[in-house]
């Protein structure tokens, strides 16, 4: 699929505890756009380096297409480490500069990242040349309300974060919690439909060019969620502890009733959405992980499949 890219593009396709990490270069300057989770910063610096990457050559910009830990997390490190500027999306700067980890699901979802700051603000209908190609700044809210994707009109390419997989799109917070989520997600499906893109690089996952079946199942998803405001906060809840079993590698199960207690986003959506007593909750995840192949139990601790 990399291979329909035209050749400036390289994406480094991650797993799911670090999102992809897409290189536009140029004579003009290189652009990296997401930087993956900080445990693997180390390794993402590597790749950047390598000859599939920048080799010796300068970075000339960090760009996110949404401020969660798993696109921002080697920020600090690769700007340490080539003096670049960070390029955010308008909506996400203030929660970066006031370092809001409620807002960006750091301590709150048990999640990590290093500091820093915000050096460009990058707004929704405005055009940047990355990578020698026009990109159009697009406002994708739902899974992260003040997220941007990227469209190349030339290519028909989508750069699209979190806002579609080629299998749905990341969690997106339950209407007891943000009223706005869902239907932003519903009308973002709809503007990225309109983008008719034939080649979209997603935030996780191989690039993919079955793009209407992706949103096929991405507005399936959806109506789904509209449905069922408990089955959005499960999907939610179950995302976040894959992740956290991705960054830990293993968690004892003795400990799981106190852990969806103590982070917030756990204790807030299962008050607003499941209202279930912190060891119900604790093995229901672990029940529908198990089942869905997401995570398995051993000796005591879950672990992931
Ligand atoms: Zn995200």
């Amino acid at each position: 699929m990399a291979a329909l890219l035209p050749r400036q593009i390289h994406v480094f396709v991650r797993d799911w505890l670090s999102a992809n990490n897409i290189l536009l270069k140029s004579h003009d300057g290189h652009v990296l756009i997401d930087t993956g989770y900080v445990r693997h910063a180390p390794f993402t610096l590597t790749l950047l380096r390598s000859p599939r990457g920048l080799g010796d050559e300068p970075l000339a910009k960090i760009v996110n297409t949404h401020c969660h830990s798993d696109h921002i997390g080697g920020n600090a490190t690769i700007q340490r480490a080539y003096g670049c500027p960070i390029a955010l999306p308008e909506g996400e700067a203030p929660l970066i500069e006031r370092w809001d980890t409620k807002a960006l699901w750091l301590d709150y979802a048990d999640q990590r990242t290093d500091r820093f700051a915000v050096d460009e603000i990058l707004c929704a209908g405005t055009t940047q040349i990355w990578g020698g190609l026009e990109w159009r700044a697009i406002q994708a809210p739902g899974h992260d309300m003040g997220a941007l994707v990227f469209f190349n009109p030339e290519y028909r390419i989508l750069i699209s974060g979190d806002a579609l997989w080629e299998n749905g799109y990341g969690l997106v917070m339950p209407r007891a919690i943000d009223p706005a989520a869902v239907p932003a997600t519903r009308a973002t499906l709809n503007l990225i439909a309109a983008l008719k893109a034939r080649i979209v690089i997603p935030g996780h996952g191989e690039v993919f060019t079955d793009v209407a079946p992706a949103l096929e199942r991405a507005y399936a998803r959806t109506t789904a969620f509209e449905a069922d405001d408990a089955r959005v906060a499960r999907h939610a809840l179950k995302v976040l502890l894959t992740f956290r079993l991705l960054d830990c590698q293993r968690m004892p199960l003795a400990d799981l009733p106190a852990y969806v207690e103590r982070v917030g986003m756990f204790r807030d959506l299962n008050a607003a959405c499941l209202g279930l007593a912190p060891d119900e909750l604790a093995q229901l995840l672990v029940r529908e992980l198990v089942r869905a192949g997401a995570a398995a139990v051993q000796d005591g601790f879950l672990v992931p499949a």
